[in-house]
């Protein structure tokens, strides 16, 4: 075998295994690194990545490469080496973690270029030759545009190809096919903006990051910042203005945004400042509304060098920007840049290592930082740059708590209406002042914690501060983290209560659109969630109509609670703010304040000052006292201590193992030989917490029983090895799967 002339390829097949191939001389020169190739495997082709360039392979008898995908190599070094990185510890094989750092439409590459003809100008040479009236008509749209693509020109000239052709054989006119980028924006009208004068925090923000962009360099010591500023304070200003520093010195940057957030305002903002102007250049965005063929080339346009800006969602993380100056992560405590499917990776963290590998400066940005990247903060790890005010005039919503307890009591049946007088009393008000309303109800969570509506008890479990569930088939209450169950209790269990009405608490979004309707005959309605969202534009009609005036009120889930800016919104009211609050989660507390603080943000954006109305059964929980006052501070504190208390994270990192198959009995004999094999493997570790095996809070899930093990350590880089040799150590019966989860950010 000639040196070089052997590809080491892992196979999209997930086999945690790497094979090596011969490569044909026809492919040579296309063969690098990061290649996407196909290959015999067995019987048939398969896909795979280029992962190596061995001198010599220790097999005989290698089976030529079938084909090279794309010009390019598609994964490049560092990316491939990230990859690497979070196959191990993110706990699957490397196979997997590669899958998902190319977008389908580019990994298959079915899509491709889209090619088009388009018809060329050319200059007469001599006399213009003799031309009917309609050649005629064309050829002058044609002296005009110079070029245009030939449905287009017909279109224009309202006519036929055979005119066109007529003019081609006349020598006046080139057809010819022609790469055709999909643009997804190409219809909207960008306007461009300016720089503004930046403000004291906002100042030393930007100086500070660009202090750092000068100094970074690749495996250094670069502490990522974490930018914490409430919503308004000009967080998103600071990053552009970043952005644009980092653009003149020669490098590229990337903006990860919640996909519930990636709104046509967002990304307007970024391609408006970046459109024109010395350092003008292509802004691509990567998220799922995309067609295949819009992926496929904004994609391509960043892997060319073309785009230096790319903001998208979780997996724009992967982005093939090179080289790579910063990386922004906004509203970085959101959970959905955490992977719910293999690699099961978390974006913010991500971002982070791969900043530090390759020298780009990291921008965390929130008003309601996580408690991990907090206590980053706190103990230094993190570099904190504060914004403590609104960047404009606004003030801060007011926020009024409503006890409901209070108004079940007013009615025999303990029962509660919806809407409070109060709130029904504020939500009249907007309708005469032509004001706007946005009412949210944070449906996706449990509705099945128990909870009586007369004193606000919750049933909770003695040992690890969670709402117990409650199980229907066996009529028990039941702790998802350590297995303790109880009774279903016939009265409230509260002492000075004992309501023998004590029920399960359950309202959607739905029952809230109906009685809106009931009550304000007259007002025009829409409702936002994931069953109103139908069709791909529904959610941008819905928002223009909210806009532009045409609605009065907007109901919804958590997807109307953030990053939606519309001045006219002087009301929000969260209908039940105990919903969040009472999931089996220890994480329940912060994402109810965070919820509420960014529902709130929602309130008073224009000239007239918000107000917000939030109604619980347990209005005095931290969580709501604190996002009552806007004070984060306050929140962090308390929680920290709960946390330090149980050694949740962020004072531990958490892995949890699922098993899952058809027959519970199985599951859970197969859970406690799991848990027997841990605590052998895993006996001489003292920093280790194992829980469990206990039914997963969603024990049943697509008729697949559920049982987990929690393990929680500070040396997770560590567990992940142990844990992915369990996965291959560990014989599971054939019909149940073993899933590990690192980092957790939800326990169902
Ligand atoms: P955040 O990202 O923190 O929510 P934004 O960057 O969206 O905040 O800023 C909120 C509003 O304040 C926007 O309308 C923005 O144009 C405006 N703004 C931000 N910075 C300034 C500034 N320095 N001067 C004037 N207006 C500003
Ligand atoms: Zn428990």
């Amino acid at each position: 075998m000639l040196p070089q002339m052997v590809a080491r390829v892992t196979l999209e097949i997930a086999l945690r295994k790497e094979f090596d191939y011969s490569i044909p001389e026809d492919l040579a020169g296309r063969v690098e690194i990061g290649s996407r190739v196909k290959v015999p495997f067995g019987s048939r082709l398969v896909l795979g990545v280029v992962t190596g360039l061995p001198d010599s392979s220790p097999h005989t008898n290698l089976k030529p490469l079938a084909d090279v995908i794309g010009a390019q190599g598609l994964v490049t070094p560092k990316v491939l080496a990230l990859a690497r990185w979070m196959a191990e510890y993110y706990c699957c094989p490397v196979e997997t973690a590669l899958k998902s750092v190319l977008p389908d439409a580019v990994r298959k590459e079915e899509a491709g270029w889209r090619e088009r003809l388009h018809v060329h100008y050319l200059p007469p040479t001599g006399e213009l030759p003799k031309l009917t009236k309609r050649q005629e008509a064309i050829w002058r749209i044609l002296e005009e545009w110079r070029e245009l693509p030939l449905q287009e020109l017909l279109r224009l000239g309202e006519t036929t190809a055979d005119t066109v052709r007529r003019l081609e054989d006349k020598g006046l006119v080139r057809i010819g096919s022609q790469i055709d980028e999909r643009d997804p924006y190409a219809r909207e009208l960008i306007v461009p903006t300016q720089s503004l004068t930046l403000n004291p925090d906002q100042l030393n923000a930007f100086e500070q990051i660009t202090r750092s962009l000068a100094t970074v360099a690749p495996g250094g010591e670069n502490p990522p910042f974490l930018l914490h500023g409430v919503t308004g304070s000009g967080k998103t200003e600071v990053y552009l203005q970043a952005i644009d520093h980092c653009l003149t010195l020669g490098r590229g940057a990337i903006v990860l945004v919640p996909e519930i957030s990636l709104t046509p305002q967002t990304v307007e903002r970024f391609k408006a400042r970046f459109s024109t102007g010395p350092r003008a250049t292509l802004v691509a965005v990567l998220h799922s509304h995309l067609s295949t063929g819009e992926r496929h080339d904004e994609w391509h346009k960043i892997r060319q060098g073309r785009a230096r800006i790319v903001i998208g969602a979780r997996s724009a993380i992967f982005a093939p920007v090179d080289p790579l100056g910063l990386i922004i992560v906004d509203e970085e405590h959101e959970h959905s840049y955490k992977q719910e499917e293999a690699p099961r990776y978390h974006a913010r963290d991500v971002a982070v290592v791969r900043g530090q590998r390759e020298g780009a400066v990291i921008v965390l940005g929130s008003a309601t930082p996580s408690l991990e990247s907090y206590h980053n903060a706190r103990r230094k790890k993190y570099r904190l740059l504060e914004l403590h005010t609104r960047a404009t005039e606004q003030k801060m919503p007011i926020v009024r708590v409503i006890d409901l307890r209070l108004e079940s009591r007013k009615t025999k049946s303990g029962a509660v209406a919806i809407f409070t007088p109060e709130l029904k009393e504020a939500i009249t008000q907007r309708l005469e002042r032509r004001e706007q309303t946005i009412l949210f109800l944070n449906r996706r969570g449990y509705s099945t914690s128990l909870q009586c509506p007369k004193c606000g008890y919750v049933a909770g479990c003695p040992n690890c501060s969670v709402a117990l569930t409650f199980h229907r088939a066996e009529q028990r209450l039941l702790c998802h983290v350590c297995g303790y169950q109880e009774a279903v209790p016939k009265q409230c269990p509260a002492p000075e209560c004992r309501n023998p009405a004590i029920r399960f608490s359950g309202l959607g979004t739905e029952k809230v659109e109906e009685t809106l309707t009931r009550l304000f005959p007259h007002a025009r309605i829409a409702r936002m969630d994931r069953d109103t969202l139908k069709r791909k534009d529904d959610y941008r009609r819905i928002l223009t109509d909210f806009r532009t005036g045409k609605l009065d009120i907007l109901v919804g889930t958590q997807m109307i609670a953030k990053g939606l800016h519309f001045p006219n919104v002087t009301l929000v009211g969260v209908l039940y703010a105990d919903l969040s609050l009472h999931m089996p989660d220890f994480r329940a507390g912060e994402r109810t304040f965070q919820l509420l603080t960014q529902v709130s943000g929602r309130a008073g954006r224009g000239d007239v000052e918000g107000e917000v109305f939030v109604q619980s059964f347990t209005p005095f929980h931290p969580a709501i006292q604190y996002a009552r006052r806007h004070d984060f501070l306050g929140f962090y504190d308390q929680e920290i201590e709960f946390r330090e208390q149980l050694k949740y994270p962020p004072l531990a990192r958490v892995a949890l193992l699922t098993l899952k198959g058809r027959n519970e009995d199985k599951v859970k004999f197969t859970a406690d030989a799991l848990r027997k094999e841990l605590d052998r493997r895993l006996s001489a570790w003292r920093d280790l917490v194992i829980a469990g095996p206990a039914p997963a809070p969603l024990l049943r899930a697509e008729s697949y029983y559920r049982h987990q093990i929690m393990l929680r350590t500070k040396a997770m880089a560590r567990l992940s090895l142990e844990l992915t040799a369990l996965q291959t150590g560990f014989p599971l019966p054939d019909d149940l799967t073993l899933t590990v989860d690192v980092d957790p950010v939800n326990l169902v």
